[in-house]
């Protein structure tokens, strides 16, 4: 019995989806990857298709979907090994600050465009010197006479270079306690004195831009807070469920894809005696064992997504599950390259660049280090 729901719209989603996804995005991936940008267009083109954005509400222009088609674009991406284009990030972890926190002038003015592939959004917490203690952080917003002056920097900010919309975290100095003193703010790509720094030369995600952001004395009006004035962090902490679920979706779907395919490999590939590589009981448990970790992964995320559908609190378990798929996966991917031989570190093998894509994934969205101070803190340990 499958635990999630999937309806024939679900699955006619993830059929035009896919079509679209081979049409538009696979033949394509190699250049992004070797350029280190996708060209700005295809944002638009997801837009367009509809694949962007799908629980925005119809008003603002979405289709108002469930949190199964953010799932359904999560593992139809995971599938295509294309990580530059990032839609869950800007779906279902950054434009959701702006539909849960946003006031209505703020939904009606930047969800259109969120959803249409206009405006590509990100979200902007980490600091060169706050990255997991975001209390630390050193960027200021003052708020007077109805406008606010945000100054500091911000650093590894995922598409902080094709963003439109900056979703900007900051401290209210006039405000000492530091969980109550921090305030998120809607910067406009173009604001004066909002400057995009060089992008990031990082490992994996090639295609995916990551950048630096400056602030210099930049003047918005106040309209453009996110909620009330120092309701930042607790605003921070209560997207973190979704967003944590998001990184175990990515993870369990790229475990998953990796092990079908290394499957496949060991059926077809044989050992000088020409004895294919999957009839070696040695290769056999090896395959199994990560069979079944991949199971264990997927049927943890789908309670997860259920419960969070159902409006659960579920941070513990999602941050449980943030840390374990990211490890699963990352050693399920280094052991297929390990049993694929030379091959495991040829370029043109799917894998190798899956596995340097993955590696990232227990240090962004929270290091695991962090997810399990976090569960020994809620396990009132
Ligand atoms: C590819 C990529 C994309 C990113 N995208 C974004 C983005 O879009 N927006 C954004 O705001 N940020 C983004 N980040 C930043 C990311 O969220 C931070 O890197 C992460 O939170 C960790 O912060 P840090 O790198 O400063 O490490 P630090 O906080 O300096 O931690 C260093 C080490 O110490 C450990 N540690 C720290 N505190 C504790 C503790 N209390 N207990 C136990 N261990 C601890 C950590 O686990 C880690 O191993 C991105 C990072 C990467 C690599």
């Amino acid at each position: 019995m499958n635990i999630l729901n999937y309806t024939d719209e679900h699955q006619a989603f993830r059929k035009r989806l896919r079509e679209f996804i081979s049409t538009y995005v696979v033949p394509q991936a190699k250049h992004w990857e070797k350029d280190h940008f996708i060209p700005r267009d295809m944002w638009r083109k997801m837009g367009e298709e509809g694949f962007l954005c799908t629980n925005v509400a119809r008003e603002y222009g979405g289709m108002g979907g469930d949190f199964i088609y953010s799932s359904i674009v999560c593992e139809e991406m995971a599938a295509s090994m294309q990580t530059g284009l990032a839609p869950t990030l800007h779906s279902d972890v950054v434009v959701p600050y702006i539909t849960e926190y946003g006031s209505d002038a703020q939904k009606k003015k930047y969800l259109p465009g969120c959803v249409s592939g206009e405006i590509v959004t990100a979200i902007a917490m980490t600091e060169p010197d706050a990255g997991s203690d975001l209390t630390s952080m050193r960027t200021t917003a003052v708020e007077e006479d109805g406008y606010v002056t945000i100054s500091g920097s911000k650093t590894f900010i995922s598409s902080g270079i094709h963003s439109d919309l900056a979703v900007v975290a900051a401290r209210n100095p006039d405000i000492a306690d530091p969980y109550m003193g921090m305030s998120i703010y809607l910067l406009e790509a173009g604001t004066p004195g909002f400057e995009k720094g060089k992008k990031l030369d990082k490992m994996g995600w090639n295609s995916q831009d990551t950048a630096e952001l400056f602030f210099n004395n930049c003047r918005i009006p106040i309209e453009n807070r996110l909620g009330d004035k120092g309701m930042g962090f607790l605003m921070l902490m209560g997207k973190l469920q979704q967003e944590r679920l998001c990184c175990a979706m990515g993870a369990v779907y790229g475990a998953e894809m990796c092990v079908n395919g290394l499957m496949d490999y060991c059926k077809k590939t044989s050992d000088a005696s020409d004895k294919p590589l999957s009839k070696f009981q040695a290769i056999q448990f090896a395959l199994v064992e990560m069979a079944t970790e991949v199971k264990i992964g997927r049927t943890f995320l789908d309670k997860l997504i259920a419960d969070h559908m159902e409006g659960l609190d579920v941070k513990v378990e999602t941050s449980m599950a943030k840390f374990w798929t990211t490890d699963m996966a990352n050693r399920v991917l280094g052991k297929s390259l390990e049993i694929m031989g030379e091959f495991g570190s040829y370029e043109a093998n799917p894998l190798v660049q899956g596995w340097r894509d993955m590696r990232v994934t227990s240090i962004f969205a929270g290091t695991n280090e962090i997810m399990k101070y976090i569960v020994s803190k809620l396990m009132r340990l």
